[in-house]
């Protein structure tokens, strides 16, 4: 998987004030800096006898600059996370790991297994898919289905720097340290030798096929979450997720309603591709032909949806250079444009963005009646998604009712 979340808009990175059209300056949106409190990690000859907050002695083979730092009981006895990284790289990443471990374990309650029975899906085998994740109950839309940690984190540049076999060992060795090690090494493969038993299987591969590709500290990492790598893809999927670098964990939250029954999907594929350039990706990366309702609808349907995706992806630099150019009233029709396409592709966690880009884009054109019209809708759409979206999005509802408030 590489970028399967759904990230915010790059539109609000252009933070036009919902207060006033002549105060373009805005300090929403910066991201709070990694926590630094923590020492960096000591080169590794010092290692012998430096553990915490690790559970292993890091293994820093001499013969490659990167090493693995495994927390086997992050965040409980039946997870664990090894991090494979050069610590000369990456220590400020390291540093804020470390110190999210140090916390963690002056907490007292470890929630191990408690949210098992709550979860309101089962991992069950579907026709030619392998396994997947089925609804155990009707999810409302915006629902948080899960929360994974991640088992396995790796620098993405690890595979160029070093032997094949070298890469294979450090990742094996990150890999058995882990109270999941059996969940991870069962995952599915898409490598041309993907048969044999656990002890046989390639890891290269396991990881290869099952992780997500997300930034830590403003570094590229590979990050494998057992259970998220259940999930299968689709092209107009049924779940998204939301990863907090911070804590390590990926929150799964509903797209849109799912049925009892009904298979829970995500999207593997970025967005804004044809169906014949998901197809490729698909095949390429993964090994797989996608039977999604999308893939396998009439060929009118997919010509149709071809076409707004294709659109969708070219309105938004449009929009932004409008905005740029101070030109608000064909930024605000571009954009209305791009709304009802991505409405009409059922892109549904897009929308509340979206209509707060409206709000701020009427505020900044003077329009008050409409920014507060928007302002209405983004409140409305966001709210369904504010358990998963986390602290930002509750801070943006907060600053459109305030603005829904004042007009
Ligand atoms: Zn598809």
């Amino acid at each position: 998987m590489t970028i399967l979340m759904v990230t915010k808009s790059f539109l609000l990175l252009l933070i036009l004030p919902l207060a006033s059209a002549n105060n373009l300056a805005s300090d929403g949106g910066a991201q709070a800096p990694l926590r630094t409190k923590a020492p960096s990690p000591p080169p590794p000859e010092k290692w012998a006898g430096y553990f915490t907050p690790w559970t292993h002695r890091p293994y820093c083979p001499p013969e490659t600059p990167y090493c693995v730092f495994t927390n086997a009981a992050y965040p409980s006895l039946d997870n664990g996370v090894s991090i494979l990284a050069n610590p000369d790289e990456a220590s400020s990443s390291l540093t804020a790991l470390a110190q999210l471990f140090l916390d963690d374990t002056t907490k007292s309650t470890k929630t191990s297994g408690q949210t098992q029975e709550k979860q309101p899906y089962k991992i069950t085998p579907l026709p030619g898919k392998g396994l997947g994740l089925v609804a155990t109950r009707r999810i409302p839309q915006g629902e948080v289905l899960t929360v994974d940690y991640a088992a396995l984190v790796a620098d993405s540049a690890f595979p160029s720097k070093m032997k094949r076999e070298q890469g294979r060992v450090l990742l094996r060795k990150a890999i058995e340290r882990l109270p999941r090690v059996k969940e991870v090494m069962e995952l599915a493969r898409s490598g041309k030798d993907a048969t044999g038993d656990v002890g046989e299987v390639d890891v290269e591969d396991v990881v290869k096929t099952n992780s997500f590709t997300l930034r830590i500290g403003g570094e590229s990492y590979m990050a494998l979450f057992p259970t998220i790598a259940r999930i299968n893809h689709a092209c107009n999927p049924s779940a998204f997720t939301r990863f907090d670098e911070k804590t390590l964990s990926n929150t799964v939250i509903a797209f849109r309603e799912i049925k009892k029954g009904e298979e829970i999907t995500i999207s593997y594929s970025e967005f804004g591709l044809t169906r014949a350039e998901r197809q490729h990706i698909l095949q390429a990366k993964w090994g797989f032909t996608c039977t999604c309702s999308l893939c396998t609808a009439s060929q009118d349907e997919i010509t149709a949806s071809d076409a707004r995706r294709l659109k969708i992806k070219a309105l938004g630099p449009q929009v932004v250079q409008q905005v740029q150019s101070a030109q608000f009233r064909l930024a605000i029709e571009l954009n209305r444009e791009m709304v009802d396409l991505i409405a009409a592709e059922k892109l549904i966690p897009h929308m509340g963005e979206h209509y707060e880009v409206m709000a701020r884009l009427h505020m900044g054109a003077g329009n008050k009646k409409e920014a507060k019209k928007y302002a209405k809708l983004a409140i409305a759409d966001l709210e369904k998604f504010a358990s998963g979206w986390g602290k930002e999005t509750e801070e943006t509802l907060a600053e459109l009712k305030e603005l829904v408030k004042r007009i």
